[in-house]
Parts: C-alpha cells; sequence; structure tokens
C-alpha cells in the first residue's frame, strides 16, 4: 500500500542560467489531498512540479516528503510519480506491458507484473484492453493507461502536468470527475499542474495560484475565489472586478454587483453604460463601461434578467454590499 504523506517545499528555486524560474517558495501540500498549481503560462508550475518529480534539479531548497529529504534523490526512488502531458506510452508493447514497464526493470517476475498491471488497469476501468497496442487507443484511453503506469510504482504522491489539456471538451469534464474519484479512493496526494481556473476550481482541495516564480496566493477554492488577495488573483481567477475605491484597489465578484435602474436606489454609488449583454443560459453577463471606474461586468441570473431586460445602450447604476468588497495588496 503506497504510504500517506505530506510534501514540503522549503524555499525550492530553480534558475536555468539567468532566469530564476521558481523563487525560494514554501509551501506544504497536506498528505491525502488533492492540489493544483494554477497559473499563466511561464510562472514556473511544470518547473516546480519537474522538481518535485526529481525530473529537474533543484537549484537551492529542499523538497521534503513526510520526514525524508528527497530533494537529490532519483525520479524511481523517492515515492512521487509523475503523469506525462503526452502520456509517453511505449508504442511497440501493449497496455499491459506499458503498465507493467516499472516492474520489468526492478526485476519482478512477468506473472507476478502482469497480475499487478491488471489490477491498475482495473482501477482506471481499462481491463478490456490490456492486449492492445497504444495507438488502437483514444486519447481518453492513453489517458487511463498513462495514470495506471505512474500508479502501478505505488507513490505517495501523483504528480500531473496538464492531463486534461488534450482532450475535448466533454472528455475534460469526465475525466476531471474521475481523477477526483481515483485520488479519493487510492487516499494519496495529487499535485496536478493547470492554467484553468474552472479545471482548478472543480478538482482542488487546494489551489496554489503562482505568478512569476511565486506562490500569490494559497488556499481553498472557496478562499481564493471569494476572497482573492491580490489584483492578479482577482483577475486570473476571473468572475471579478477590480475597482479603485478611495484610492485603493477592491475586487467585487461579477454576481454580487446590484444593477439599479436608476440612482439612489438600494446601495448604488457608480453609473455604467451597458456596452454589451452576453446570454450564458442561466446567467447573463452585463459588460458595463463605468467610465473611470473602468469596465465591468455584471453577472445576473437569467430569471432576474429576463423579469426586466436591459438593453445596450442603458445607463444603469452599481452598488454593493460592504461584505462583498475585498481589499486587495498592492
Ligand atoms: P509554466 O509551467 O508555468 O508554463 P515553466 O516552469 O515551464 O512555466 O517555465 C517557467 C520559466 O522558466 C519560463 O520563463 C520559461 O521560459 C523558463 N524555462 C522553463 N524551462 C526552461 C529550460 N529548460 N531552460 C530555460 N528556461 C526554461
Amino acid at each position: 500500500m503506497p504510504k500517506n504523506l505530506s510534501l514540503e517545499l522549503v524555499a525550492t528555486t530553480k534558475r536555468y542560467g539567468e532566469t530564476t524560474a521558481v523563487d525560494a517558495i514554501n509551501h506544504k501540500f497536506q498528505a491525502g489531498t488533492y492540489s493544483c498549481l494554477l497559473g499563466p503560462s511561464g510562472c514556473g508550475k511544470s518547473s516546480t512540479l519537474r522538481m518535485i518529480a526529481g525530473h529537474e534539479h533543484v537549484s537551492e531548497g529542499d523538497i521534503l516528503l513526510g520526514d525524508a529529504n528527497i530533494t537529490d534523490l532519483p525520479p524511481a526512488g523517492r515515492g512521487t510519480a509523475m503523469m506525462f502531458q503526452n502520456y509517453a506510452l511505449f508504442p511497440h508493447i501493449s497496455v499491459a506491458d506499458n503498465v507493467a514497464f516499472s516492474q520489468k526493470m526492478k526485476g519482478v517476475e512477468r506473472s507476478v507484473r502482469l497480475t499487478r498491471a491488471m489490477e491498475l488497469l482495473d482501477l482506471v476501468d481499462m481491463t478490456a484492453y490490456a492486449d492492445r497496442l497504444p495507438d488502437q487507443l483514444s486519447g481518453g484511453q492513453q489517458q487511463r493507461v498513462a495514470l495506471a503506469r505512474a500508479l502501478i510504482t505505488e507513490p505517495s504522491v501523483l504528480l500531473l502536468d496538464e492531463p486534461l489539456s488534450a482532450l475535448d471538451p466533454f472528455l475534460r469534464i469526465k475525466m476531471r470527475l474521475e481523477l477526483k474519484r481515483l485520488q479519493r479512493e487510492l487516499g494519496i496526494s495529487f499535485i496536478h499542474v493547470t492554467h484553468s481556473q474552472d479545471e482548478a476550481l472543480a478538482l482542488a482541495d487546494d489551489i496554489i495560484v503562482m505568478n512569476g516564480g511565486q506562490i500569490e496566493q494559497a488556499g481553498s477554492p472557496r478562499d481564493v475565489f471569494n476572497a482573492p488577495r491580490t489584483e492578479f488573483v482577482a483577475k486570473f481567477i476571473g468572475g471579478h472586478n477590480v475597482l479603485q475605491v478611495g484610492g485603493s484597489p477592491v475586487a467585487v465578484r461579477a454576481d454580487k454587483l446590484n444593477v439599479a435602474r436608476t440612482a439612489g436606489e438600494g446601495d448604488a454609488i457608480l453609473s455604467a453604460a451597458v456596452k454589451d449583454v452576453e446570454y450564458l443560459g442561466s446567467t447573463v453577463n452585463l459588460a458595463l463601461d463605468a467610465g473611470s471606474a473602468g469596465d465591468l461586468t455584471a453577472s445576473l441570473p437569467d430569471a432576474a434578467f429576463f423579469a426586466d431586460p436591459i438593453e445596450i445602450g442603458t445607463t444603469v447604476f452599481l452598488g454593493w454590499k460592504r461584505e462583498d468588497a475585498h481589499a486587495l495588496a498592492a
């Protein structure tokens, strides 16, 4: 059975020549949790993941798994396993042999390793495909095989680099649920790199938002979405307006802006012109020009909008509850 351990980054740093890709970050991934490293391209997510996996040398700092310092251990000897974005399956051997491959390298007898491979294929619902070659599988099926292959090493931490980005939107949502189910069933930690806010919000127990090689904010999806600490997080996580109030920046969620027809109604303190109306099914978004307060978005429930539809070009008045405004660090 894999051990359920925490993983800690201690001032972990990655430099490529002059570039500091990961800048002395500190974070403890709690045992048995699903964490997402979230941020735009180039922010240092993959470098962080590759250092944890042992595929990239750590320039400075440490990586601890439970009580062990694994910073300089080889990838196969550190208790982590990585599932790559392109799945990296061997094309000329069967699905079962792909899954059993690391056991073969360890000298495990063929019948024993194939039995184990079949157990893992069962876990990812791929038993029926054990004898196929990788190119006889769909993208989603190849991904399941790659998962089984990573899990056969019984890692304490499974590392996933953009695991859903190659899938079509329908399959992406299906696999997202499966990854979460697998993590729950296995009870080990998953650390998943993504640039998709939706993916991180849906999957993670903890989201670690990165920017420029540093951690901007770490917390539960609800904390990060509800109370972004910086303007970067508010803008990146989406669904927020960043406003200047009394000279300092404040985030207000698009669905927490109150839209009134007349000045002086409710808590309205800003006027704005409606530039566009976007129907999104259960909500309707208004794109607003609030002059010096900038371009804002208000998100209304569809029933509220259609009870009194607002037309493009209308002037509306905006307000929000005090508790819905979150001060941002500069
Ligand atoms: P992300 O996964 O968030 O897109 P990366 O960790 O891949 O970010 O990259 C972080 C920074 O490090 C970027 O500026 C990138 O150009 C740089 N970088 C990544 N890998 C290398 C490398 N092998 N050599 C030089 N620079 C690299």
